[in-house]
Formats: C-alpha cells, structure tokens, sequence
C-alpha cells in the first residue's frame, strides 16, 4: 500500500515489485487519455534468453501466445497501477495488447531516462545494454519526470549491425521488414523462421536476438543458475 503518490514513493514499490529500472515520462508523445499525467516505466533485465522464449500453446481450438518477460512485466504493472489506484490516483497497467496503439515503450524508455536509443534500434542502458524489456503503468497522478540520458554507446561500435544476418541494421536504421524475429512474417520469412530459431520443444521457440546478444554494453552482468525456489517466495510488495 501506498501512504503518498509521488516519484519516490512509485519507484521504490516499483522496485520492491521486482523492476529493475523504473523512470517517469510526461504523456504528451503517446495516445492516452486525456486524464494522463505521468507515465512509470518499468524495465526488466532480461540477462538470460529464457525471458524471450515464445509459447505457443493450442488449447480449446485457440493458440495462446506468451512470453515470459511480458507475463512479468504485466504482472507487476498490474500490482503497481493497483496500489496507486487504491491511494486515490486513477492508474492503469499497459497490457501487451495495448502497448502498440498506447505507448511506443522505446520511446518512453529513452524519455524516462532509463537509455539511448542504440544502433541496433533498441534502447541501450547503461547496466544491462539491450537486454532490457520495458513496461508501463499510466496514471493521473503528478510525478516529478526524470531528465534523458545524455550517453551514447555507439560512436565507435558497429557490432550489432555486423551480427545481424539479414541485414536488417544499417546506416538507414532498423529495417523490419528484413528482420527474421518479425511478428508477422511474410510466407517465404515464416519458411526462414522455421528454419532457423531454437526450439526447445515444439511450442516454445526462440526468435533471433543476435543484435541484443552481441551488444558488448552490460554483457558482462551475471546470470545467477537458480537451483530451485524452495522455501523462497517471489518478489513482492511483502
Ligand atoms: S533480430 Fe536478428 S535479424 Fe532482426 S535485426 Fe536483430 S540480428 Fe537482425
Ligand atoms: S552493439 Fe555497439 S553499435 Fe550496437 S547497440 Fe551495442 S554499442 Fe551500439
């Protein structure tokens, strides 16, 4: 619960919730109603692959598609919107399916304070590099917005763009419509796709990532193996 609703307040139950990066954005470049003030960016390291692996499981006739970063990072934008709610400031949670026509996250990332827009086309941040997802919460409430990052990792880097194998990244920027890892894939990508990502088991696949798992900024952070959960309960507001 929350006594107050300013931006300390926000970010440390942000934290305690289990963000890794949290920062505050103004709403003026996204299309969110009009009662928006303040826009909370939560960011999540992503160190191991496992957070971007796809499921795609066929149940009643439906395919339901998940990943387990976005499933967290909802989860938590859920958890935080829910106690600013409850200490009197309208919130709500950016649900995957709404990130696209509400929120450019990249954009509210960069704006928020927490990276630079790298060559790669992603936000690069000074701990983890790319390996970072971003959610979001909006709300009414008045927060003090964090200033842009004025660093920039790329001046004399071009792995990302020598790694990729499509060519997708180049002095234009990000083509997507070279880029195998697309969503929607043309028939000629998707026989491309099939090819060629990992697939640990027929409904988990994982997309190419070559221009996030080459970026040398925060590639030396480490992936603790976790043996087991027992006894161990996840992060919360406690
Ligand atoms: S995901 Fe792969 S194909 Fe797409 S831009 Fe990155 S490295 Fe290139
Ligand atoms: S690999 Fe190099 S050029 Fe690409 S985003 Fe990282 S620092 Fe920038």
């Amino acid at each position: 619960m929350l006594e107050r609703v300013d931006a300390a307040t926000v970010k440390e139950l942000s934290r305690r919730l289990g963000c890794d990066k949290v920062g505050i954005a103004g709403p003026e470049s996204f299309n969110l109603p009009s009662w928006t003030r303040s826009v909370i960016v939560l960011g999540q390291a992503t160190l191991d692959e496992a957070w971007d692996y796809e499921l795609y499981i066929a149940y009643e006739g439906k395919v339901l598609w998940s990943k387990p970063i976005y499933e967290r990072l909802v989860a938590i934008a859920g958890r935080l919107a829910l106690a600013i709610s409850q200490a009197g400031c309208r919130a709500e949670p950016l649900s995957f399916e709404d990130s696209a026509a509400l929120i450019d996250l990249r954009l509210a990332a960069v704006q928020a304070g927490l990276g630079t827009y790298g060559l790669n086309g992603l936000v690069v941040t000074r701990e983890y590099g790319p390996r970072i997802r971003f959610g979001a919460v909006y709300t009414a409430a008045e927060l003090e917005q964090d200033p842009q990052l004025k660093d920039y990792y790329c001046s004399s880097c071009s792995i990302c763009v020598g790694a990729c194998p499509d060519r997708a990244l180049g002095p234009w920027g990000f083509d997507r419509s070279r880029c195998r890892a697309e969503f929607d894939p043309t028939p000629e990508m998707a026989r491309l796709q099939e090819r060629e990502q990992k697939r640990p088991s027929p409904a988990a696949r994982l997309q190419c990532s070559l221009c996030i798992s080459s970026c040398p900024i925060g590639k030396k952070v480490g992936r603790p193996f976790v043996p087991g959960l027992d006894g161990q309960s996840p992060a919360g507001e406690g």
